[in-house]
């Protein structure tokens, strides 16, 4: 028997038509198509959607899921709550009298398989999942509440947080939106690993993964970010590990609340917990993850960004040094240029909410 205990399909002309597909309405829930990847298989998946949303936004109603930490394994919690303009994204530890944890660059802790924000001692684990949903969806303005060390990992995607924000609603402010726009390019390199972000007219992603494993190889992700095509190609990617790391990482303490239900696992040559929910499930998530990271520059960007094997520390490495140097970008409210000085000195200062 096959160690990938699933019907499988090489050729190009599948994933062609596969790709092609991916916009008809609900297809990618209705019908998960598996497709084992060569190695040398490389694909990209553009698609297109409008930005330029002129006023702030946040969530009309809230919206409630518990589960388990990925890393810790600690039970949680998670409320999204609606929030006035110019409150940004903000998680707030419910169990430690309401501490509030900006989504902000200044507030990365550490990185490893996971992104974590602290401020003042207080930590906060593996907010990119969620992050990634509110940013795409474009909400500017939201309370995450938490009740414990870590966001609940739920089914290892961005779908639920989905689930979440589109029961939620999106409820539109008076006041105009900002938005980061580069003015400047900026790369991040490690070894072969690097990031660099561009300035642009709208925010897009580029991300390229590379593993040496038969169902993963080459992937690349290549879009325009935003609620409709995150939904379709990114929300269900599910976070994934090999079976090889797993007792190291336990050993380290880590990945206490891994499960077969929230991580797909990568054996040697195949998948312990298939079927996939698309063929290229690895880069996507990844791409997810980087939109996730990104959501930490505090406001929408106008910029593309490139990931070459990228993961968390260098994410978050290039939000840090973005930040530091306010030489590199402008603040927008989408129709004009406001003056630098005056731009940044409104977004330290939050104002009190039009409504
Ligand atoms: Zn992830």
């Amino acid at each position: 028997m096959s160690a990938f205990p699933y019907e499988t399909r090489r050729n190009h002309e599948m994933l062609r038509k596969y790709h092609s597909m991916r916009f008809q309405p609900l297809y990618s829930t209705r019908k998960p198509l598996i497709i084992k990847h060569k190695q040398a298989n490389y694909w990209s998946a553009t698609c297109y959607n409008t930005i330029g949303e002129m006023f702030q936004t946040t969530i009309a109603k809230e919206s409630f899921a518990e589960g388990v930490g990925l890393h810790t394994g600690v039970y949680g919690h998670i409320r999204l709550v609606p929030a006035p303009a110019e409150t940004g994204i903000v998680f707030r530890r419910v169990d430690l009298d309401n501490f509030h944890i900006e989504a902000q660059g200044h507030n990365v802790a550490r990185v490893s398989y996971a992104t974590s924000l602290m401020k003042q001692g207080v930590l906060l684990s593996t907010t990119e999942h969620v992050l990634a949903a509110i940013y795409s969806c474009g909400i500017d303005n939201i309370y995450i509440d938490i009740d414990s060390i870590e966001v609940p990992i739920l089914d290892g995607s961005a779908e639920p947080f989905m689930q979440m924000l589109e029961h939620s609603g999106v409820r539109k402010l008076r006041r105009k939106r900002r938005y980061l726009k580069l003015l400047k390019p900026l790369e991040v390199t490690e070894g072969d690993r690097r990031i660099g972000i561009y300035p642009a007219d709208e925010f897009r992603v580029r991300c390229y993964v590379d593993f040496p494993h038969p169902l993963v190889g080459q992937q690349e992700v290549e879009m325009l970010v935003g609620p409709d095509t995150f939904r379709h190609l990114l929300a269900r990617a599910r976070t994934f590990c090999f079976e090889r790391d797993i007792e190291p990482l336990k050993a380290m303490g880590l990945i206490r609340g891994g499960s077969l239900e929230n991580a797909i696992v990568l054996t040697n040559d195949g998948v312990m917990n298939g079927p996939l929910r698309f063929p290229d499930e690895f880069g996507r998530h990844k791409a997810l993850d980087l939109i996730g990271d990104l959501a930490l520059a505090g406001l929408p960007l106008l910029a593309r960004v490139e990931a070459h094997k990228a993961g968390h520390a260098l994410h978050t490495q290039l939000v840090s040094r973005l930040l530091d140097d306010p030489s590199l970008w402008t603040i927008t409210t989408g129709e004009a240029a406001l003056p630098e000085s005056e731009a940044y000195l409104t977004a330290l200062s939050p104002v009190p909410a039009a409504d």
